[in-house]
């Protein structure tokens, strides 16, 4: 190829990646109320932290995840996560830039307006505490996606832990399976993201509706109980359930954490459950761990394991090399737009 062919099919290439974005990328797990929480001190800080970054990486629907950290547990949970919630409003109520959506018709809205949609999530119910009367107020409050666990125990259940093996062989708890079938009849979608295999498999049985892992990566490449099995991809396949493939725990070994191992990870859960399994779940969290002291990153590192950041894909304003990789990798457009966009927003047509 010449220097004219290659500058040719580059501006070609462009060219559909702008097309398969015109919908926006749809990416169910971020840590932002957190992180705006954690900021409160200043304002506008969604613009000014994030917005670009979205902006350049076509981000639609994003899932806002609550999230304790281990200092604020258990006595400040419920007043940290509500703080959170109140710093989201009020930062998307300054920038103008965003909408907090609770039903399907409010997310398909959010782009005609010209504003990203976010969702709001739970990640593990420590907020709850033990009360299944709360689950109703953070519904009430716009939570639509709940994970029951991150890695560690809770009131509802355990987390898988990031080894190969030695999660609790426990299940829910009657509080966890209470949360379960509340959130399917009050209309919260179930995200089994984090729970232990145990408690996937329960929730599964406890549950009807189609199920999500909205950030994971697969056991195939990275072999520890965070992650899901072939098994737990099926089950995930059976109740036409989607999978967001997670950018940071791509591999143990960090020169194997690539932006073509991730797409190999998507690649697998299609592979197994169909294309129309598979989405994305960025987990983008450099910004935040980049800010922590040196001796809260090894406490992280010896309690979870080191984060492996994939180069080309630290945060969203690289979501368009993942397009490009998916071309160059032969993925249809068809594909290629389920993946970024159709497959989950058919999961929030059928759920919200
Ligand atoms: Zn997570």
């Amino acid at each position: 190829m010449t220097a004219i062919d290659a500058r040719q099919s580059n501006a070609l290439i462009d060219e559909r990646i702008k097309r398969l974005h015109a919908h926006g990328i749809v990416d169910l797990h971020f840590d932002l109320p957190m992180d705006l929480y954690e900021k409160r001190a200043r304002s506008d800080v969604l613009r000014a932290d994030f917005l670009a970054d979205m902006r350049a990486g076509d981000i639609g629907v994003l899932g806002a995840a609550i999230y304790i950290e281990e200092r604020y547990l258990v006595d400040s949970a419920l007043r940290v996560g509500l703080d959170q919630v109140s710093r989201l409003y009020a930062e998307v109520e300054q920038s103008n830039e965003f909408a907090i959506c609770r039903t399907h018709q409010e997310i398909v809205a959010a782009p005609e307006e010209g504003k990203i949609a976010l969702l709001i999530a739970l990640e593990g119910v420590e907020p709850l505490g033990d009360d299944p009367d709360l689950l109703r107020v953070f519904y009430e409050l716009g939570v639509r996606l709940i994970g029951l666990t991150h890695a560690r125990p809770n009131a509802a259940g355990s987390g898988g832990i990031f080894a190969p093996s030695g999660s609790s062989p426990k299940g829910l708890t009657p509080f966890g399976r209470e949360l379960v079938r509340e959130c399917e009849r009050l209309g919260i979608i179930v995200d089994l993201a984090h729970i232990n295999p145990a408690g996937f498999e329960e929730v599964v049985g406890l549950t009807t509706k189609p199920l999500v892992v909205s950030h994971t990566n697969t056991r195939r490449f990275y072999d520890i109980e965070r992650n899901v099995s072939d098994e737990q991809i099926k089950m995930i396949g059976q109740r036409r359930g989607v999978i967001g493939v997670n950018s940071v725990l791509v591999s143990p070994r960090k020169e194997e954490a690539t932006l073509d191992r991730y797409i190999d990870h998507i690649e697998h859960v299609a592979g197994l459950i169909g294309i129309d399994g598979v989405g994305i779940g960025f987990d983008f969290f450099e910004f935040i761990y980049a800010a922590w002291p040196e001796d809260k990153r090894q406490a992280l590192a010896a309690k979870l394991a080191p984060p492996h950041f994939i180069p080309e894909l630290r945060n969203h304003s690289h979501a368009p090399n993942v397009t490009r990789r998916l071309i160059e990798r032969g993925f249809s457009d068809e594909q290629i737009e389920k993946i970024l966009f159709r497959n989950w927003m058919r999961i929030l047509r059928e759920l919200l």
